[in-house]
């Protein structure tokens, strides 16, 4: 596999993992962190930690918080474009007996020519890779593609020589508040929150207004039905 790419708004660089058989998976959401033993229940005790402080001193101030979103998080529904048509598509999640949702099944529908698809990912989840082959079944993380049919994301711009993209209207929503707060908190010990892996062209200071620009442009395509 071949590692690194500057593009990906989710993960570290060069990451691949090959899952176990599902009766021992572990969390996915956990297998990717520098500190395999931290769980969701422990971050988020911790983000409304923050958010109390937060609110008892910087009441004047706009500011966002980091509650520890994950990728995996916005990965219920992508916005995509039809292979057959070119308009735009989605790849939703169908109820499935893993239990950890991005293992779930994932339904192709087009409204616009009426192709359907279906597909139950492998045990690969790839990130951030640059490889042009996208191995059919893995689960790629990180490119502007769903990660299971690896179709090119509906909402993606070119921004300052990048690719600004999401995979539907909530997690656009969760980069314009990100991105367009003054201040960021970031929860201790939560490296796997998107928030955290969110690359540093796109959160330098001096880059936010016209990653807003771009962030806007998704919006319009998104609003634009
Ligand atoms: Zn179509």
């Amino acid at each position: 596999m071949t590692p690194s790419a500057s593009v990906s708004l989710a993960a570290p660089a060069g990451t691949t993992r090959t899952a176990r058989p599902s009766a021992s998976r572990p969390k996915p959401t956990t297998t990717l962190l520098q500190q395999p033993q931290q769980d969701v229940k422990s971050g988020r005790f911790r983000t409304a930690v923050v958010v109390r402080l937060s609110a008892l001193t910087l009441t004047s101030v706009r500011a966002t918080e980091d509650a520890g979103e994950r990728i995996e998080e916005f990965s219920d529904r992508f916005l995509v474009r039809c292979p057959r048509c070119s308009q735009r598509a989605t790849v939703a999640r169908v109820q499935g007996g893993d239990p950890y949702p991005l293992y779930w099944q994932r339904r192709f529908t087009c409204t616009h020519c009426g192709r359907t698809d279906e597909i139950t990912p492998g045990n690969t989840i790839i990130e951030r890779t640059t490889a042009e082959h996208l191995p059919q079944g893995a689960i790629v993380i990180g490119r502007p593609v769903d990660f299971y049919f690896h179709l090119p994301l509906w909402l993606q711009t070119s921004c300052r020589g990048e690719i600004l993209w999401a995979t539907h209207e909530e997690h656009l929503a969760f980069l314009e508040r990100y991105i367009g707060a003054t201040l960021r908190h970031r929860v201790p010990n939560k490296n796997r929150s998107l928030a955290n892996r969110l690359p540093d062209w796109m959160t330098a200071a001096k880059n936010r207004e016209t990653v807003l620009d771009c962030l806007r442009r998704l919006k319009q395509l998104a609003d634009n039905v």
